[in-house]
């Protein structure tokens, strides 16, 4: 299996290039965001607990988004490999996430980090407001709280991962194009280390 992190701020690129890294190898494409979103839509009881926390920039709690990733590992067993996007997001998540995978003989072959200057990210995440309806991406201070989170909470699980000689940075600034270019060389460079 290619199990991949795509890591990185809010506004870094996940979800355009997590759709681009799906379509082109095949992966089966796990975004937190995306999954608790639809609870939302759906007025799911975690949909409404975890609207609480998404409107307020905190992070959802670790044992409601590791039962959803478990959830989706077993829905998918006979996938060739996952995209983890927005997740882990805490060192807590990373540690249960190596043990969902080792239960199904397999591990993280990847984190591939984009890097976007914080003011950047700001301007991208308040034009994705304007047109998404996130409630989380139109208000400024709750845009900062989440890089707060991120800086205090998410950034300690690169560490995690650099430990095991696995995670690689991208520039996320640029082109969608390019940015793409740079993560499918590394992948390619992954799947050839990993035969
Ligand atoms: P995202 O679409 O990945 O930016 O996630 C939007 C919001 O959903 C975040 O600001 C969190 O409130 C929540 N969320 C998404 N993924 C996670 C996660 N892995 N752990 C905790 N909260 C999450």
């Amino acid at each position: 299996m290619f199990n991949l992190i795509l890591f990185g701020p809010p506004g870094s690129g996940k979800g355009t290039q997590s759709d681009k890294i799906v379509a082109k190898f095949g992966l089966v494409h796990l975004s937190t965001g995306n999954l608790l979103r639809a609870e939302i839509a759906d007025k799911t009881p975690l949909g409404l607990e975890a609207k609480n926390f998404i409107d307020k920039g905190q992070l959802v709690p670790d044992e409601v988004v590791i039962g959803m990733i478990d959830t989706m590992l077993e829905k998918h067993s006979g996938a060739k490999g996952f995209l983890f996007d927005g997740f882990p997001r805490t060192v807590a998540q990373a540690e249960a996430l190596d043990k969902l995978l080792a239960l199904r003989k397999t591990s993280i072959t990847k984190v591939i980090a984009l890097e976007v200057s914080e003011e950047e990210l700001v301007d991208r995440l308040l034009k994705r407001g304007a047109t998404s309806g996130r409630t989380d991406d139109t208000d400024e201070s709750i845009i900062r709280k989440r890089f707060s989170v991120y800086k205090n909470e998410t950034e300690p699980v690169a560490g995690h991962y650099k430990a095991l000689g696995r995670f690689e940075s991208i520039k996320g600034e640029g082109s969608v194009e390019d940015i793409f270019a740079a993560i499918s060389g590394s992948i390619e460079a992954g799947v050839t280390a990993a035969v």
